[in-house]
């Protein structure tokens, strides 16, 4: 890719030509058969790269945020309790989306940068009752990717429904829809996928759209699953207008993943985290994520002692390669690098080069 600006922060990513292409066609109706032809491609499409036989994908405007928050006001009542397992930033969001919706949310917390164990989580699962279970794939804040398989194990045989954030995940990491049984697995289009913002996208279990169907009304008209539901099994149907053109943007999308074989792709992200974190190792900077939970997206790199880290971004984008801040306890100590999406050796290679500079 040639964007004089690289864009290495976790979300969003560079955005390939084929699907910029897209993203520039002529705007047309959303009730054209070319458009309708490509919308219900990204909807036949999603449910193979989330390896489910039989979910109902839901692809409509907004934010991987839309998508924990549709996941939650469907699925859960008021006055319900859930659990949020949390590995930073974005596992506590849940928290905050609960109380929107007066939804009682327990947190269980990992310390930043480390893993929940399961043990923990089979504990904490004990002798309560939970509507449902929340996870985040790999959390954005802290670089941690959760043992997604050993939690969905120990929830097999209950009856909490289990949600997905994989926003920073999905498409760049495996995610087994079927295999680990979950309830929802949300999306945004612009981290893994490499469109650009604006797309929130759920894959929903049978189990969990009948659990939507008996309970009437929910505190909810645009991110209602049953108002979205005949235009995501005929997308020639209006319910409020789609987002015509980044439709089309996560068609291409889609075609590149796809193209590409899921598996060579989780291929390529675990050979690019690897080899920028060869780079990083050569320049004296440590991962702040510990080693047993490293996700293959993006890096959490703590800064040498005593470098300034909003002067040593300045400096990075002065040689044409953005990069994110750090959260929470850890902001002005670390920094993010994204490495998802449809990069390469090259971007890799850009970005070694500019902190080469940037760190003098
Ligand atoms: C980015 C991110 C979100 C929020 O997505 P927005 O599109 O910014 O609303 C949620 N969860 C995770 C893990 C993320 O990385």
């Amino acid at each position: 890719m040639s964007n004089p600006v690289l864009t290495m922060i976790p979300g969003p990513t560079p955005v390939h030509e084929r699907v910029l292409e897209a993203l520039a066609q002529p705007t047309v109706s959303h009730q054209s058969p070319g458009f309708v032809e490509a919308y219900r491609r990204c909807l036949a499409r999603w449910p193979e790269i989330g390896r489910a036989a039989a979910a109902q994908p839901f692809v409509v405007s907004g934010s991987g945020t839309l998508a924990m928050e549709m996941a939650l006001v469907n699925l859960v009542a008021p006055g319900e309790r859930i659990l949020a397992v949390s590995h930073g930033f974005f596992g506590d969001r849940w928290e905050q989306i609960a109380e929107a919706f007066g939804v009682q949310c327990d947190v269980l917390r990992a310390d930043w940068g480390r893993a929940v164990e399961p043990a923990q989580l089979a504990h904490r699962l004990e002798g309560a009752d939970y509507a449902a279970v929340a996870v985040t794939h790999v959390d954005t804040s802290t670089g941690t990717e959760a043992p997604v398989a050993e939690y969905a194990a120990l929830l097999e045989a209950r009856d909490a429904f289990l949600i997905l954030d994989g926003v920073c995940a999905t498409a760049g990491i495996d995610e087994r829809f079927d295999d680990w049984r979950l309830d929802v697995l949300l999306t945004g289009a612009q981290k893994a996928f490499g469109a650009p913002p604006g797309v929130a996208i759920q894959l929903v279990s049978q189990r969990a759209l009948e659990r939507r169907r008996g309970r009437g009304k929910v505190s909810a008209y645009n991110a209602d699953w049953l108002r979205w539901l005949p235009v995501m099994q005929d997308p020639a149907k209006y319910f409020s207008t789609p987002p015509v053109n980044q439709i089309l943007a996560l068609d291409a999308a889609m075609e590149l993943v796809l193209e590409e074989g899921l598996d060579a792709r989780f291929e390529r992200h675990r050979k690019l985290a690897a080899s920028i974190r060869q780079g990083f190792s050569e320049l004296g900077l440590e991962l702040f994520t510990d080693r047993s939970c490293r996700a293959d997206t993006l890096s959490v790199v703590l800064h040498r002692d005593g470098v300034d880290d909003a002067a040593f971004r300045a400096a990075m984008a002065e040689q044409g390669v953005v990069v994110a801040a750090a959260l929470g306890p850890i902001a002005g100590s670390a920094f993010r690098v994204g490495h998802m999406g449809n990069i390469g050796d090259a971007e890799i290679e850009r970005t070694l080069a500019a902190l080469r500079v940037a760190l003098g």
